[in-house]
């Protein structure tokens, strides 16, 4: 989902050059890339991120740090964002090269789930580019935000749905098989109902990505993007519930359902931000 975000970003604020040299690279795999916004102080909140690109007759060095990157172990670029107004906040962003001089990435951090995202921080010390790595316009860099919001709050969404999906199948499996006393969990009908809600769900987040994939209106998709993810943590919960202490036990999956689960609010566009972007479009 971030490789698709940051060829989404070059393809839709890239210069003709950069996106005949990089987005073929992108799409069949040869570069894999990521955003790089978040910062250790800056959070959730992109305008406070503090890494700085300063500008001297066309060459631009940069220092900073970002945290908290996915792929940031495997990335072969980084669409990253600095700070560049030297008076009022201005933000420019750039297309790095994991191997130019200066930008180093950090052992991968551990995240309770998604073990798979190679998850980690960049450092970046006077690492020097030219113009032409700049994506988009100078100090206009916080309209990649806007930019890239559908693709990602989709995105997150489906990577919920996904959770949903496994999740649910494996529930399903499991009220069916499991029998106390000669009866079925599946024949509860206190189970019976748990499991409507998880299917319920479920399906309502499939309708509401699919509408939000299918519609212009980016409303639909911050909506689909709060619903999907909290609605994978409900059914996490849930499953939990009826898997009992199986549910509990790390080698039965459920509770990686639920580390995974948890992960993806928090991601690109915060949830909690999400909110205030809503109300805006609204
Ligand atoms: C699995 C994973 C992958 C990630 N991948 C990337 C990536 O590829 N690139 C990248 O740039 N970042 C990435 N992030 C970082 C992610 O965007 C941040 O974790 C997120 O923006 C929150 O920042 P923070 O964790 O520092 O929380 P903080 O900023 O400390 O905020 C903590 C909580 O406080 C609340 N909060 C904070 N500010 C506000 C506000 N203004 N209004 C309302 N509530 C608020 C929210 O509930 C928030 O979750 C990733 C995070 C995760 C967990």
């Amino acid at each position: 989902m971030t490789h698709v975000a940051a060829a989404y970003a070059v393809s839709k604020m890239g210069s003709d050059d950069q996106r005949s040299q990089y987005i073929e690279k992108m799409a069949d795999g040869r570069f894999l890339s990521t955003i790089a916004i978040t910062e250790p102080v800056s959070g959730a909140t992109a305008s406070a991120i503090q890494t700085r690109a300063e500008n001297n007759a066309g060459t631009w060095k940069l220092n900073g740090s970002k945290t908290f990157i996915t792929m940031a172990s495997d990335a072969d670029l980084f669409i990253l964002m600095a700070r560049s107004g030297s008076e009022k906040p201005a933000f420019t962003d750039f297309i790095l090269k994991a191997d130019d001089h200066g930008l180093s990435r950090s052992a991968s951090l551990k995240g309770s789930g998604m073990p798979g995202i190679g998850w980690g921080e960049l450092f970046l010390e006077n690492v020097e580019v030219g113009d032409d790595r700049v994506l988009g316009k100078r100090d206009e860099g916080i309209k990649i935000i806007p930019t890239i919001a559908k693709v990602f709050t989709i995105g997150s969404a489906s990577i919920s749905l996904g959770i949903m999906d496994a999740l649910n199948a494996d529930v399903l499996e499991h009220i069916k098989e499991r029998k106390i006393s000669g009866s079925a969990l599946a024949s509860f009908q206190t189970v019976q109902d748990r499991y409507l809600h998880m299917y319920a769900n479920q399906q309502a987040a499939s309708s509401l990505i699919y509408r939000a994939s299918m519609n212009e209106d980016v409303k639909i998709a911050y909506a689909a993007k709060v619903f999907a993810t909290e609605k994978a943590i409900e059914n996490a919960v849930t499953a939990s519930r009826l898997f009992g202490a199986n549910g509990y036990e790390r080698s039965v999956g459920i509770a990686s359902y639920m580390d995974d689960a948890l992960a993806v609010p928090l991601h690109f566009i915060n949830n909690d931000i999400l909110t205030g972007l809503f109300m805006n479009a609204v």
